[in-house]
């Protein structure tokens, strides 16, 4: 079998040509013919050696993931849906805005997590995507929006990893990949504008920050462990004090001066201002540790198999209005690309549940969600 060159950084490249009896800057050239300019026939990479040509076509490919379905939704959404082998698709999301164009990755077929409020967790878990898959649907979706828009240039300024899956339990793909994103030589993009969003795997934000620091985002969607346990199960493994703690420690490495805290707003459930309240307090008493931190609230997509309701719009601003109040910069998403199913948290791919994490929430599905009371505490604004 021959390796796909998307599943290599340029460190990883360099070490391939190398076995291949090439010199290491060989790789830079074939790295931008790949990812900076979205070639994959090797005979096209005019000024490779011949010689080179010729092994790389016996010994590599570059291989794009087949394309299942591909939406466009009337705000400029695009939403494709990626063939991974053995009955698993996942999707990717472009979200275009005035300054910006964002791909939203996923890094898993399925997530083993398992949140109450997110499509992907309840389709449940079949496997970790590789590098390649990783960055095949960056590889893709540049490319392929360069022509569709009639585009010289990069269209993809930023990359949330925040489709299917929880990028940091995937985290020998995730690296590579990222460091092939911020390469000069690939995408060039700047680690500012590359967020991986974790639901709080605590050892591996430490690694992140060890070997390649980029933005982070948390999801929070709690302010005390009785109510995050029941909605973001690994908060049992890392409770909120243990998260947050990391989270302080990632600043010192980070390329942003905050983390992004991602709060998705289930009526009822964990959006009252008594919550806005304590959560206030939770991050008042990280924050004298040195925690920064934002907020983004966002609005919950239902999907029926949850249980869970939206928070209106009065609610949500309520809530935000607490937070505000308390000094946190807070933003409440825009719902993009509802029309396609591509807004956050409704993106399900379609997976062959190989861990039975699916049947795992359906139990839990049966106990309704308990309403945790929370001691009501006055806080300084
Ligand atoms: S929110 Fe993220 S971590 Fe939680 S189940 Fe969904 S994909 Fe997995």
């Amino acid at each position: 079998m021959t390796a796909n060159l998307l599943d290599f950084d340029l460190e990883g490249l360099a070490v391939f040509c190398e076995s291949l009896g090439e010199k290491r800057f060989r790789a830079t050239q074939l790295f931008r013919w790949i990812h900076q300019r979205g070639m994959s026939n090797f005979d096209d990479m005019s000024d490779l050696a011949k010689s080179l040509r010729e092994k790389l076509k016996l010994h590599a490919h570059v291989a794009a993931l087949p394309i299942l379905s591909q939406q466009f939704s009337k705000d400029g959404t695009i939403k494709w849906l990626f063939d991974v082998g053995r009955g698993d698709a996942v999707e990717t999301v472009f979200i275009p805005e005035d300054d910006r164009g964002t791909l939203c990755i996923s890094s898993q077929a399925g997530c083993a997590v398992g949140c109450r409020f997110c499509s992907t967790g309840h389709q449940g878990f079949s496997r970790n995507l590789s590098t390649a898959e990783i960055l095949a649907q960056l590889w893709f979706a540049e490319h392929f929006l360069r022509q569709h828009l009639s585009h010289p240039d990069r269209v993809i300024s930023n990359v949330v990893m925040m489709g299917m899956g929880e990028p940091l339990q995937n985290y020998n793909a995730l690296v590579p990949a990222l460091k092939a994103m911020l390469d000069d030589h690939g995408y060039g993009l700047s680690r500012r504008r590359v967020t991986v969003s974790t639901s709080g795997v605590v050892p591996m934000i430490s690694r992140l920050s060890a070997d390649c620091p980029v933005a982070l985002a948390v999801s929070l969607h709690g302010p005390n462990n009785p109510l995050r346990d029941s909605l973001v199960p690994l908060n049992r493994k890392y409770p909120l004090d243990e998260l947050l703690s990391e989270c302080t420690l990632y600043l010192n490495k980070a390329p942003r001066d905050f983390i992004t805290f991602e709060y998705c707003m289930l009526m009822g459930v964990n959006d009252q201002v008594a919550h806005a309240q304590e959560l206030v307090q939770l991050i008042r008493r990280h924050a004298a540790n040195g925690l920064r931190c934002k907020f983004n609230l966002i609005p919950f997509n239902p999907f029926k198999e949850s249980g869970l309701l939206r928070s209106d719009d009065a609610t949500v601003q309520q809530f935000a209005s607490v937070l505000l109040a308390a000094g946190f910069v807070t933003t409440v998403r825009k719902t993009r690309g509802d029309d396609i199913d591509a807004a956050c948290g409704q993106l399900a791919g379609d997976v062959k549940d190989r861990t039975d994490v699916a049947s795992r929430i359906a139990q839990q599905r049966a106990v309704p969600i308990e309403w945790h009371p929370i001691q009501q505490k006055s806080i300084q604004i």
